[in-house]
């Protein structure tokens, strides 16, 4: 029997394949599920011009078997199959993809189904086998064939027996090492996880024997094993249905199927374009804080899709920071992956999808707060703070898109108002949007401050979070109009000048010794022209309020 080399090059491909591409082993069995998916599509595209081939969907399946003892993992499909001469220029050629000069030939424009396109995703299998042997029977031909090798050394074909149409890949499973266990490849339910986790929707019912237990017949607590062949993947995406076909408790259901949280989801989001770029996303506002959203550990990011295949896990750049908290996935058929399918080889694509589900989510939230009030006020006492950061950070970068959807308390509402409906109120000789800062509501209420602004029937919105006036100096002004600490040295309020100066005059001796007294601990001492009930407040000096100041004086250095 002759053994054909690689080519050279091939050789040190297949070296840096094996070793180095893929940051995780179990994707293996994604890439051979892909092509076996690949081979049915490509079955399916001959019939659509072929009057003597019938395609009937139940004809056709992927199955996936393990055997322990002999240590063999076999994927079968019902595909389309090789000749002998594909197997060896698809197989023994590495980087060369089939699947791609398929759709090519075939002039299959709209072919993005098939899956495959850069030749090397079947050489993965040699990272959890040291044998792989493909037994092939390509459609409309006689004979099957038996390719084989033990990787980098090379290959051989021989003729074999096969009765069916399609493909036969077995893996012999390497043995376990000191650093990495093997075994896993073999086990049932670790199989199953893989499967779901990145072949859930392939279109084409992926079959495993699955191991069961019933009670034994005519016993009471008798149990035996048995197995059962069962279709593991769920084949169809929710996100292809239409939205129509789908409940409310289908939303939920995948929210918790995919572990985004634990939580009854706010809202779902269900986007599908059909434009330059086509993407297909399901977005979730959880009601709840993940429980390590402000930890470490915690990473942002939506699921990412290509075709129905999972690729990423997290993908950061699809949401930013302040939408950190939206879970969800994006499947796209347009982007263009590099060689190990793990990242994306231009990332415009990404952008513009980030860009739309950016602006998706934005106006989601807006119609949130417009139609669904009480849900909105939810959603903000969860992830409020971020909103603030999101308006504070990248210098403000964000505040055009942030601004509508902050809210705070307010002195006259006594709920959380949004700044539209903060100036859509304000009487004709209110210049500004008039904050207090404190602890609490209850605190500020108190504080001397605002009783001026308050007896001239002004709003005050009560600042109690930290953020919250970084975020406001970043705002700089809403509507034109600017923002002012009640504690703020000009309030803009008028009052009699005269008054007061000729106060200042007559108490001149009293407060001269009040300055002497206090030293540098103040700036000035005078007259207030807001204080009703209050005998005496502190001001500050400047555009640096009291509250921030503390805030600063605790940050380190
Ligand atoms: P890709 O899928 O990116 O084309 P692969 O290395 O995964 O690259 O596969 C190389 C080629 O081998 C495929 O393009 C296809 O032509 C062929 N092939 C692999 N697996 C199968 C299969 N199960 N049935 C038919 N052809 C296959
Ligand atoms: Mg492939």
């Amino acid at each position: 029997m002759e053994k054909k080399q690689f080519q050279a090059e091939s050789k040190r491909l297949l070296e840096m394949m094996i070793n180095s591409i893929y940051t995780q082993k179990e994707v293996f069995l994604r890439e051979l599920i892909s092509n076996a998916s690949d081979a049915i599509d490509k079955i399916y595209y001959k019939a659509l011009t072929d009057d003597s081939l019938s395609f009937n969907q139940d004809d056709y399946y992927i199955k996936v078997e393990a055997d322990k003892e002999n240590r063999t993992l076999k994927i079968t499909d019902t595909g389309i199959g090789m000749t002998k001469e594909e197997l060896e220029n698809n197989l023994g050629v590495i980087a060369k993809s089939g699947s791609l000069a398929f759709k090519a030939e075939n002039e299959i424009k709209d072919g993005h189904d098939i899956i495959g396109q850069f030749g090397v995703g079947f050489y993965a299998a040699f990272m959890v086998a040291d044998v792989v042997t493909v037994i092939s029977k390509a459609l409309g031909q006689e004979e099957a064939y038996k390719w084989e090798s033990e990787g980098a050394d090379g290959y051989t074909i021989v003729p074999a027996e096969k009765a069916e149409v399609g493909t036969e890949i077995i893996l012999k499973i390497k043995e376990n090492t000191e650093d990495e266990s093997y075994d896993e490849y073999l086990e049932e339910y670790r199989l199953k996880s893989i499967i779901k986790k990145y072949s859930d929707f392939i279109r084409y019912p992926i079959k495993m024997n699955v191991t069961k237990s019933r009670k034994k017949e005519g016993s009471e607590n008798e149990y035996e094993d048995y197995t059962e062949e069962e279709i593991i993947n769920s084949m169809v995406p929710i996100w292809r249905k239409n939205k129509s076909e789908l409940t409310d408790e289908d939303y939920e259901q995948f929210y918790h199927e995919k572990r985004y949280g634990f939580d009854k989801p706010l809202k779902h989001i269900h986007i599908s374009v059909d434009g330059t770029i086509r993407y297909q996303a399901i977005l979730y506002i959880p009601e709840n804080i993940p429980f390590d959203y402000y930890s470490r550990e915690f990473e942002k990011g939506l699921e990412l899709y290509s075709n129905g295949v999972l690729i990423m896990d997290k993908c950061a750049d699809l949401l930013p920071d302040y939408f950190s908290f939206v879970k969800g996935m994006v499947d796209s058929e347009d982007l263009s992956l590099n060689i190990s399918r793990e990242m994306l080889q231009h990332d415009r694509q990404l952008k513009l999808i980030a860009k739309n589900i950016n602006k998706k989510i934005k106006s989601e939230l807006q119609g949130l707060l417009k139609n669904e009030r009480e849900k909105y006020e939810k959603f903000y006492q969860s992830f409020g703070r971020q909103l603030k950061f999101g308006v504070y950070n990248e210098f403000g970068a964000h505040k055009e898109t942030l601004q509508d959807l902050l809210m705070f308390y307010s002195s006259k509402e006594k709920k959380l108002v949004t700044l539209d409906e903060y100036i859509s109120r304000m009487p004709e000789e209110q210049k500004y949007i008039y904050y207090a800062t404190g602890e609490s509501n209850e605190r500020i209420e108190k504080l001397p401050q605002t009783e001026l602004v308050s007896d001239k029937g002004f709003e005050i919105l009560y600042f109690t979070e930290d953020i919250d006036e970084f975020a406001i100096k970043m705002l700089m002004t809403y509507k034109e109009k600017e923002f002012k600490s009640v504690s703020s040295g000009d309030l803009g309020i008028e009052e009699s000048e005269q008054d007061t100066e000729a106060k200042d005059e007559e108490n001149k001796e009293l407060f001269d010794a009040m300055k002497n007294l206090l030293g540098d601990k103040v700036k000035d001492v005078r007259i207030s022209k807001r204080l009703k009930s209050h005998p005496v407040c502190l001001t500050a000096d400047g555009e640096v309020t009291i509250e921030m100041e503390k805030i600063l004086n605790a940050m380190p250095d």
